[in-house]
């Protein structure tokens, strides 16, 4: 994959509501350095999707602005590449053809250069032995793989994340984490990811961001200073990964605050043994 720039993902202060009146941001910012890895936490109902079909620039914000490199964001963004909780694959092409399927919509990539594109994809998610299979010949762990693979294809700088695998059982999902980071950080892409589980955000992330019900939006961010590479057998080891899952479950379950004064918050049990990590907060 060649060298692009890495992607910076600037939102500024949008405000957005539906055509109903239910809004759903209300002067919202966050800003992702590039090759950093956000991971979005959230109650159902708080706006994750919405966010996505803005960032994706599908939806559009009523005030505010929402770039990448300072470009305001469009569809068809070829920095932008989606990986859906569903692997979403046509049944009928198998998984080469499937990983190929979106450069075919690149007039700037020929026959050859897909298919070329497309083996390097299926050999970096570890799946170039079974490039003539069928999805239905897959596991489900495959499948997401594949789809992982078609993403990277098109070799977006932001990948954004909804759930990938949250459909997939506990072991294939832990090495799925493994293997995205493998892949992160060879290939440096800045990452939003969402998910409800908040040990996987903590695994992932170099940082994590809490949204409250919508309109409440940020309601913590919390830097994950958990050295890396990681791996699921020794990092679930280490006593800060504990203290920032059980740090992280309190804000989600404490009740919903409406103040939006900017904080700086420590927690104590990580203060303790990282003093330099403070938690700026909006609670
Ligand atoms: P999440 O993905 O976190 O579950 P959503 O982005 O789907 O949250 O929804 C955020 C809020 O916006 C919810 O209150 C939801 O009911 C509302 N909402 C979502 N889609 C629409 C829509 N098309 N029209 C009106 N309200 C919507």
């Amino acid at each position: 994959m060649h060298q692009q720039q890495m992607a910076h993902l600037k939102i500024d202060h949008i405000d957005f509501a539906y055509e109903n009146g239910q809004t759903v941001f209300n002067d919202f910012s966050l800003d992702v350095q590039p090759g950093e890895f956000v991971a979005l936490l959230g109650p159902s109902g708080c706006g994750k999707s919405t966010l996505l079909n803005l960032l994706s620039g599908f939806l559009q914000p009523q005030r505010g602005s929402i770039r990448v490199n300072a470009n305001s964001v469009r569809p068809e963004m070829r920095e932008l590449g989606y990986v859906f909780q569903s692997p979403q694959l046509f049944p009928w092409l198998n998984a080469l053809d499937n990983v190929g399927f979106g450069l075919r919509m690149r007039a700037d990539v020929g026959a050859v250069e897909r298919e070329e594109k497309a083996r390097n994809a299926l050999a970096l998610v570890g799946l170039a032995d079974v490039a003539n299979r069928l999805p239905h010949q897959l596991s489900g762990g495959m499948q997401q793989r594949i789809s992982l693979a078609r993403t990277l294809a098109m070799e977006p700088t932001l990948l954004l994340m909804d759930e990938p695998f949250a459909a997939l059982d506990a072991i294939s999902r832990q090495n799925m984490n493994e293997e995205l980071l493998r892949l992160w950080s060879s290939l440096k892409q800045t990452v939003v990811f969402i998910t409800h589980d908040i040990d996987e955000a903590v695994f992932l992330a170099d940082r994590v961001v809490v949204l409250g019900k919508a309109p409440l939006g940020v309601q913590r961010t919390l830097p994950i200073a958990l050295p890396r590479p990681r791996n699921h057998r020794d990092t679930r080891r280490l006593p800060q990964f504990h203290e920032y899952s059980s740090s992280l479950m309190d804000t989600i379950s404490a009740p919903p605050t409406s103040h939006a004064s900017p904080a700086q918050i420590a927690v104590p049990a990580l203060a303790a043994s990282h003093s330099s990590l403070l938690f700026e907060s909006t609670l």
